[in-house]
Protein backbone atom coordinates (compact mmCIF):
# COMPACT_ATOMS: atom_id res chain seq x y z
CA UNK A 1 0.00 0.00 0.00
CA UNK A 2 1.72 3.04 -0.88
CA UNK A 3 1.88 5.82 0.90
CA UNK A 4 1.86 9.69 -0.59
CA UNK A 5 1.39 12.24 -2.45
CA UNK A 6 -0.61 10.42 -4.92
CA UNK A 7 -0.90 12.03 -8.50
CA UNK A 8 -4.83 11.02 -9.46
CA UNK A 9 -7.35 11.98 -12.47
CA UNK A 10 -9.84 13.68 -10.68
CA UNK A 11 -12.94 15.95 -12.14
CA UNK A 12 -12.66 19.70 -11.20
CA UNK A 13 -15.49 21.75 -10.94
CA UNK A 14 -14.02 25.55 -12.16
CA UNK A 15 -16.95 27.18 -13.28
CA UNK A 16 -21.01 27.29 -13.40
CA UNK A 17 -22.14 26.40 -16.61
CA UNK A 18 -19.10 24.81 -17.41
CA UNK A 19 -18.54 20.69 -17.17
CA UNK A 20 -15.95 19.26 -15.36
CA UNK A 21 -12.99 17.71 -16.46
CA UNK A 22 -10.69 15.09 -15.34
CA UNK A 23 -7.45 16.79 -14.71
CA UNK A 24 -4.17 15.56 -13.12
CA UNK A 25 -4.31 16.89 -9.33
CA UNK A 26 -1.68 15.57 -6.70
CA UNK A 27 -3.28 14.92 -3.40
CA UNK A 28 -0.74 16.03 -0.41
CA UNK A 29 0.24 13.25 2.58
CA UNK A 30 -2.10 12.96 5.61
CA UNK A 31 -0.86 15.71 8.53
CA UNK A 32 -1.18 14.86 12.14
CA UNK A 33 -5.00 13.70 13.14
CA UNK A 34 -5.14 13.26 9.42
CA UNK A 35 -5.93 9.85 7.18
CA UNK A 36 -5.73 9.64 3.65
CA UNK A 37 -8.69 7.19 2.17
CA UNK A 38 -8.71 5.44 -1.62
CA UNK A 39 -12.44 5.16 -2.70
CA UNK A 40 -14.21 2.60 -3.56
CA UNK A 41 -17.85 4.41 -4.28
CA UNK A 42 -19.05 7.82 -4.08
CA UNK A 43 -22.91 9.19 -4.19
CA UNK A 44 -23.99 11.71 -6.23
CA UNK A 45 -25.86 14.20 -3.82
CA UNK A 46 -27.79 17.03 -4.72
CA UNK A 47 -25.67 19.31 -2.37
CA UNK A 48 -22.96 19.54 -4.63
CA UNK A 49 -25.70 20.12 -7.69
CA UNK A 50 -26.41 23.48 -6.01
CA UNK A 51 -22.68 24.34 -6.19
CA UNK A 52 -22.73 23.29 -9.84
CA UNK A 53 -25.91 25.00 -10.71
CA UNK A 54 -24.93 28.36 -9.00
CA UNK A 55 -27.90 28.45 -6.27
CA UNK A 56 -25.87 28.10 -3.54
CA UNK A 57 -23.09 31.19 -3.67
CA UNK A 58 -19.97 31.01 -1.93
CA UNK A 59 -18.42 27.87 -3.54
CA UNK A 60 -14.98 28.46 -3.62
CA UNK A 61 -13.24 27.50 -7.21
CA UNK A 62 -11.66 25.52 -8.53
CA UNK A 63 -12.93 22.43 -6.31
CA UNK A 64 -13.65 18.87 -6.18
CA UNK A 65 -17.05 18.12 -5.24
CA UNK A 66 -18.37 14.74 -3.60
CA UNK A 67 -20.10 14.58 0.05
CA UNK A 68 -20.86 10.61 0.45
CA UNK A 69 -18.34 8.13 -0.58
CA UNK A 70 -16.68 5.02 1.75
CA UNK A 71 -13.07 3.23 0.72
CA UNK A 72 -10.18 1.93 2.21
CA UNK A 73 -7.60 3.51 5.03
CA UNK A 74 -4.30 3.92 3.15
CA UNK A 75 -2.30 6.01 5.34
CA UNK A 76 -2.65 7.62 8.98
CA UNK A 77 -1.14 11.19 10.13
CA UNK A 78 0.87 11.38 13.02
CA UNK A 79 -1.19 11.23 16.02
CA UNK A 80 -4.32 8.92 14.51
CA UNK A 81 -5.85 6.70 16.92
CA UNK A 82 -9.87 6.14 15.83
CA UNK A 83 -8.07 3.93 12.72
CA UNK A 84 -5.30 2.60 10.86
CA UNK A 85 -4.45 1.88 7.19
CA UNK A 86 -6.19 -1.61 5.67
CA UNK A 87 -9.35 -0.78 7.52
CA UNK A 88 -13.13 0.30 5.82
CA UNK A 89 -14.02 3.98 6.46
CA UNK A 90 -17.50 5.18 5.65
CA UNK A 91 -16.57 8.76 4.86
CA UNK A 92 -18.59 11.91 6.91
CA UNK A 93 -18.74 14.90 5.37
CA UNK A 94 -19.46 16.75 8.94
CA UNK A 95 -16.05 16.49 10.79
CA UNK A 96 -15.60 17.68 14.10
CA UNK A 97 -13.91 19.48 16.69
CA UNK A 98 -14.57 17.32 19.58
CA UNK A 99 -14.26 19.92 22.04
CA UNK A 100 -16.98 22.37 21.56
CA UNK A 101 -20.09 22.44 23.63
CA UNK A 102 -22.14 20.78 21.01
CA UNK A 103 -19.50 18.20 20.12
CA UNK A 104 -19.18 17.53 23.86
CA UNK A 105 -22.92 17.07 23.83
CA UNK A 106 -23.06 14.24 21.51
CA UNK A 107 -23.87 16.69 19.01
CA UNK A 108 -21.40 16.97 16.37
CA UNK A 109 -23.90 17.77 13.25
CA UNK A 110 -23.72 21.36 15.33
CA UNK A 111 -20.14 21.23 15.64
CA UNK A 112 -19.55 25.83 16.55
CA UNK A 113 -15.61 25.17 14.70
CA UNK A 114 -15.97 23.69 11.77
CA UNK A 115 -13.84 24.74 9.32
CA UNK A 116 -14.37 27.05 6.23
CA UNK A 117 -16.19 25.92 3.39
CA UNK A 118 -12.94 24.36 0.91
CA UNK A 119 -10.44 24.34 2.60
CA UNK A 120 -9.01 21.95 6.55
CA UNK A 121 -9.00 24.05 10.08
CA UNK A 122 -5.52 24.79 9.14
CA UNK A 123 -6.85 27.07 6.22
CA UNK A 124 -4.83 25.03 3.42
CA UNK A 125 -6.18 22.17 1.36
CA UNK A 126 -4.35 19.09 0.34
CA UNK A 127 -5.14 19.00 -3.42
CA UNK A 128 -2.96 20.98 -5.30
CA UNK A 129 -2.10 21.29 -9.21
CA UNK A 130 1.21 22.38 -9.46
CA UNK A 131 1.17 25.94 -7.30
CA UNK A 132 -2.38 25.97 -7.84
CA UNK A 133 -4.60 24.87 -4.36
CA UNK A 134 -7.60 22.98 -5.45
CA UNK A 135 -10.63 23.37 -2.70
CA UNK A 136 -12.75 20.41 -1.69
CA UNK A 137 -16.31 20.03 -1.33
CA UNK A 138 -16.84 18.75 2.16
CA UNK A 139 -14.73 15.68 1.76
CA UNK A 140 -14.63 15.78 -2.33
CA UNK A 141 -15.22 12.07 -2.21
CA UNK A 142 -15.10 12.28 -6.34
CA UNK A 143 -11.00 12.70 -6.09
CA UNK A 144 -9.94 8.92 -6.11
CA UNK A 145 -7.75 9.70 -3.40
CA UNK A 146 -8.77 11.87 -0.57
CA UNK A 147 -7.18 13.55 3.28
CA UNK A 148 -9.54 13.82 5.81
CA UNK A 149 -9.82 14.50 9.79
CA UNK A 150 -9.77 11.40 11.51
CA UNK A 151 -13.03 12.62 12.87
CA UNK A 152 -14.68 11.90 9.23
CA UNK A 153 -13.70 8.35 8.84
CA UNK A 154 -15.88 6.25 10.40
CA UNK A 155 -14.27 2.35 10.57
CA UNK A 156 -16.69 -0.19 9.42
CA UNK A 157 -16.87 -4.13 9.76
CA UNK A 158 -15.22 -5.53 5.89
CA UNK A 159 -18.14 -7.83 5.97
CA UNK A 160 -20.10 -4.62 4.64
CA UNK A 161 -20.01 -3.96 0.87
CA UNK A 162 -18.10 -0.61 0.58
CA UNK A 163 -20.46 0.41 -2.60
CA UNK A 164 -23.82 0.23 -0.36
CA UNK A 165 -21.91 1.71 2.85
CA UNK A 166 -20.78 4.55 0.49
CA UNK A 167 -24.36 5.96 0.94
CA UNK A 168 -24.06 6.04 4.36
CA UNK A 169 -22.15 8.86 4.12
CA UNK A 170 -24.76 11.77 2.91
CA UNK A 171 -27.79 10.21 1.60
CA UNK A 172 -29.03 7.72 4.33
CA UNK A 173 -27.73 9.53 7.37
CA UNK A 174 -29.57 12.40 6.51
CA UNK A 175 -32.79 10.88 5.53
CA UNK A 176 -33.29 8.13 8.20
CA UNK A 177 -31.47 10.22 10.83
CA UNK A 178 -34.10 12.86 9.77
CA UNK A 179 -36.85 10.57 10.73
CA UNK A 180 -35.01 8.51 13.83
CA UNK A 181 -32.90 11.25 15.28
CA UNK A 182 -34.90 14.56 14.66
CA UNK A 183 -38.25 13.98 14.57
CA UNK A 184 -38.18 11.11 16.40
CA UNK A 185 -40.61 9.27 14.64
CA UNK A 186 -42.52 6.93 16.71
CA UNK A 187 -44.59 4.01 15.17
CA UNK A 188 -48.03 4.40 14.71
CA UNK A 189 -47.39 8.34 13.61
CA UNK A 190 -48.42 9.84 9.96
CA UNK A 191 -45.31 10.79 7.96
CA UNK A 192 -45.49 12.86 5.00
CA UNK A 193 -41.95 13.19 3.19
CA UNK A 194 -41.93 16.06 0.22
CA UNK A 195 -39.01 15.11 -2.59
CA UNK A 196 -37.90 11.58 -2.70
CA UNK A 197 -34.70 12.02 -4.09
CA UNK A 198 -31.71 10.34 -2.27
CA UNK A 199 -32.20 11.73 1.23
CA UNK A 200 -36.27 11.57 1.14
CA UNK A 201 -36.27 8.01 -0.24
CA UNK A 202 -34.50 7.34 3.05
CA UNK A 203 -36.64 8.96 5.00
CA UNK A 204 -39.87 7.43 3.46
CA UNK A 205 -38.02 4.04 4.21
CA UNK A 206 -36.76 4.81 7.41
CA UNK A 207 -40.41 5.78 8.65
CA UNK A 208 -41.63 2.87 7.22
CA UNK A 209 -38.74 0.42 9.57
CA UNK A 210 -40.21 2.88 12.47
CA UNK A 211 -43.56 1.66 11.98
CA UNK A 212 -45.04 4.95 10.72
CA UNK A 213 -48.31 4.53 9.67
CA UNK A 214 -49.85 6.30 7.03
CA UNK A 215 -45.98 7.39 4.78
CA UNK A 216 -47.21 9.05 2.62
CA UNK A 217 -44.44 10.07 -0.63
CA UNK A 218 -45.04 13.45 -2.49
CA UNK A 219 -42.78 13.81 -5.48
CA UNK A 220 -44.07 14.95 -9.21
CA UNK A 221 -41.60 12.71 -10.94
CA UNK A 222 -43.34 8.97 -11.20
CA UNK A 223 -40.25 6.54 -11.22
CA UNK A 224 -39.24 8.58 -7.34
CA UNK A 225 -43.11 7.42 -6.23
CA UNK A 226 -42.37 3.93 -7.28
CA UNK A 227 -39.39 4.02 -5.32
CA UNK A 228 -41.05 4.87 -2.25
CA UNK A 229 -43.73 2.36 -3.11
CA UNK A 230 -41.32 -0.19 -2.95
CA UNK A 231 -39.55 0.85 0.26
CA UNK A 232 -42.45 1.39 1.93
CA UNK A 233 -44.88 4.79 1.04
CA UNK A 234 -48.70 3.72 2.25
CA UNK A 235 -49.41 6.40 -0.17
CA UNK A 236 -48.22 8.69 -2.58
CA UNK A 237 -48.87 12.55 -4.07
CA UNK A 238 -47.70 13.86 -6.85
CA UNK A 239 -48.85 17.76 -6.55
CA UNK A 240 -46.44 20.35 -5.90
CA UNK A 241 -46.75 23.77 -5.38
CA UNK A 242 -49.80 25.52 -3.15
CA UNK A 243 -51.96 22.25 -3.72
CA UNK A 244 -49.47 19.86 -2.08
CA UNK A 245 -51.05 20.60 1.26
CA UNK A 246 -54.36 19.84 0.82
CA UNK A 247 -52.91 16.76 -1.51
CA UNK A 248 -51.53 15.18 1.66
CA UNK A 249 -54.17 16.01 4.02
CA UNK A 250 -56.41 14.37 1.57
CA UNK A 251 -54.16 11.32 1.10
CA UNK A 252 -53.23 11.37 4.72
CA UNK A 253 -56.89 11.22 6.41
CA UNK A 254 -56.72 15.00 7.40
CA UNK A 255 -53.22 15.38 8.03
CA UNK A 256 -49.87 14.31 9.61
CA UNK A 257 -47.84 14.12 12.27
CA UNK A 258 -44.61 15.17 10.48
CA UNK A 259 -43.63 16.24 7.13
CA UNK A 260 -39.81 16.07 6.44
CA UNK A 261 -39.01 18.31 3.76
CA UNK A 262 -36.01 16.93 1.38
CA UNK A 263 -36.30 19.43 -1.15
CA UNK A 264 -34.54 22.59 -1.45
CA UNK A 265 -38.27 24.56 -1.39
CA UNK A 266 -39.73 27.47 0.62
CA UNK A 267 -43.24 27.13 -1.04
CA UNK A 268 -42.26 23.16 0.14
CA UNK A 269 -41.34 24.31 3.39
CA UNK A 270 -45.04 26.57 3.82
CA UNK A 271 -46.90 23.59 2.73
CA UNK A 272 -45.41 21.41 5.05
CA UNK A 273 -46.40 23.48 7.70
CA UNK A 274 -50.18 23.83 6.55
CA UNK A 275 -50.19 19.79 6.20
CA UNK A 276 -49.32 19.31 10.02
CA UNK A 277 -51.66 17.78 12.55
CA UNK A 278 -52.01 19.95 15.84
CA UNK A 279 -48.74 19.15 18.01
CA UNK A 280 -46.63 18.34 14.35
CA UNK A 281 -43.62 18.75 13.31
CA UNK A 282 -41.45 20.13 9.96
CA UNK A 283 -38.44 18.68 9.51
CA UNK A 284 -36.19 20.94 7.18
CA UNK A 285 -33.57 19.15 5.44
CA UNK A 286 -33.38 20.62 1.83
CA UNK A 287 -31.44 24.02 1.10
CA UNK A 288 -33.14 26.29 -0.74
CA UNK A 289 -31.43 28.95 -2.75
CA UNK A 290 -29.39 31.46 -0.55
CA UNK A 291 -31.36 34.48 0.58
CA UNK A 292 -35.09 32.54 0.06
CA UNK A 293 -37.49 33.89 3.25
CA UNK A 294 -39.83 32.08 4.55
CA UNK A 295 -43.65 32.95 5.27
CA UNK A 296 -45.53 31.13 8.14
CA UNK A 297 -48.55 31.77 9.35
CA UNK A 298 -47.92 32.44 13.24
CA UNK A 299 -51.34 32.17 14.19
CA UNK A 300 -51.84 28.61 12.95
CA UNK A 301 -48.05 28.01 14.74
CA UNK A 302 -49.32 29.21 17.90
CA UNK A 303 -52.71 27.85 17.81
CA UNK A 304 -51.88 24.19 16.31
CA UNK A 305 -48.65 24.00 18.47
CA UNK A 306 -46.56 22.97 15.05
CA UNK A 307 -42.66 22.77 15.30
CA UNK A 308 -40.51 24.04 12.12
CA UNK A 309 -37.43 22.09 13.00
CA UNK A 310 -34.25 22.59 10.94
CA UNK A 311 -32.17 19.23 10.52
CA UNK A 312 -28.17 18.98 9.59
CA UNK A 313 -27.08 15.58 8.58
CA UNK A 314 -30.08 13.67 10.01
CA UNK A 315 -29.01 15.48 13.87
CA UNK A 316 -26.15 12.49 13.59
CA UNK A 317 -23.55 11.08 15.73
CA UNK A 318 -21.45 9.53 12.71
CA UNK A 319 -19.37 7.09 15.28
CA UNK A 320 -22.67 5.90 16.67
CA UNK A 321 -24.93 6.16 14.54
CA UNK A 322 -23.10 5.35 11.19
CA UNK A 323 -22.83 1.47 12.76
CA UNK A 324 -25.93 1.50 13.73
CA UNK A 325 -27.50 2.20 10.42
CA UNK A 326 -25.35 -0.32 8.66
CA UNK A 327 -26.60 -2.62 11.76
CA UNK A 328 -29.50 -2.30 10.42
CA UNK A 329 -28.95 -3.02 6.80
CA UNK A 330 -26.66 -5.89 7.41
CA UNK A 331 -30.11 -7.76 9.19
CA UNK A 332 -31.98 -6.85 6.78
CA UNK A 333 -34.01 -4.50 8.19
CA UNK A 334 -32.82 -1.55 6.04
CA UNK A 335 -33.02 -1.28 2.31
CA UNK A 336 -29.79 0.28 0.56
CA UNK A 337 -29.37 -1.72 -2.73
CA UNK A 338 -33.25 -0.43 -3.90
CA UNK A 339 -31.96 3.35 -3.51
CA UNK A 340 -28.94 3.27 -6.21
CA UNK A 341 -30.58 3.86 -9.92
CA UNK A 342 -27.39 3.54 -11.61
CA UNK A 343 -23.11 3.31 -11.22
CA UNK A 344 -20.97 5.46 -13.23
CA UNK A 345 -17.41 5.42 -14.17
CA UNK A 346 -15.69 8.84 -12.74
CA UNK A 347 -15.18 10.51 -16.20
CA UNK A 348 -19.14 10.06 -16.75
CA UNK A 349 -19.47 12.34 -13.86
CA UNK A 350 -21.12 15.07 -15.98
CA UNK A 351 -23.50 12.84 -17.22
CA UNK A 352 -24.52 11.49 -13.37
CA UNK A 353 -24.89 15.38 -12.66
CA UNK A 354 -26.99 16.21 -15.26
CA UNK A 355 -29.37 13.03 -14.99
CA UNK A 356 -29.52 14.26 -11.35
CA UNK A 357 -30.92 17.62 -12.33
CA UNK A 358 -33.43 16.06 -14.49
CA UNK A 359 -35.12 13.66 -12.32
CA UNK A 360 -33.81 10.51 -13.83
CA UNK A 361 -31.36 8.99 -11.06
CA UNK A 362 -32.74 7.78 -7.44
CA UNK A 363 -29.15 7.96 -6.36
CA UNK A 364 -26.41 8.25 -8.92
CA UNK A 365 -23.59 6.13 -7.49
CA UNK A 366 -19.97 6.39 -8.78
CA UNK A 367 -17.56 3.15 -8.73
CA UNK A 368 -14.03 4.25 -8.98
CA UNK A 369 -11.90 2.14 -11.39
CA UNK A 370 -10.34 -0.76 -10.11
CA UNK A 371 -12.02 -0.71 -6.70
CA UNK A 372 -12.95 -3.62 -5.60
CA UNK A 373 -16.30 -3.46 -3.53
ZN1 LIG B 1 -25.08 14.97 0.31
ZN1 LIG C 1 -17.24 20.85 17.81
Amino acid sequence: MSNGPWTVEAPVFRRVGVPMEMEEVTVVPPRAGEVAVRLVASGVCHSCLHSIDGSLEGTPLPIILGDEGAGVVVEVGEGVTMVEPGDHAVISWAPSCGQCRECLGGRPARCTRKPTFGVFSDGETRFRRGDEQIFHYGPATHSPYVILPQSAAIKIDKSVPLDRAALVGCSLSTGAGAVFNTAGVTAGQSVAVVGCGGVGLNAVHAAYVAGAFPVIAVDPVEIKLDAARRLGASGTVSSSGEQMAEAIRSASGGGVDVVIVAVGSTVAIEQGMLALNPGGKCVVIGAPPTGAMLSIDPHSLRAKETTLMGCSYGSCNPPVDFPRLIGLFQSGRFKIDEMVSRRYALDEINEAYENLAAGKDLRGLIVFDGAEA
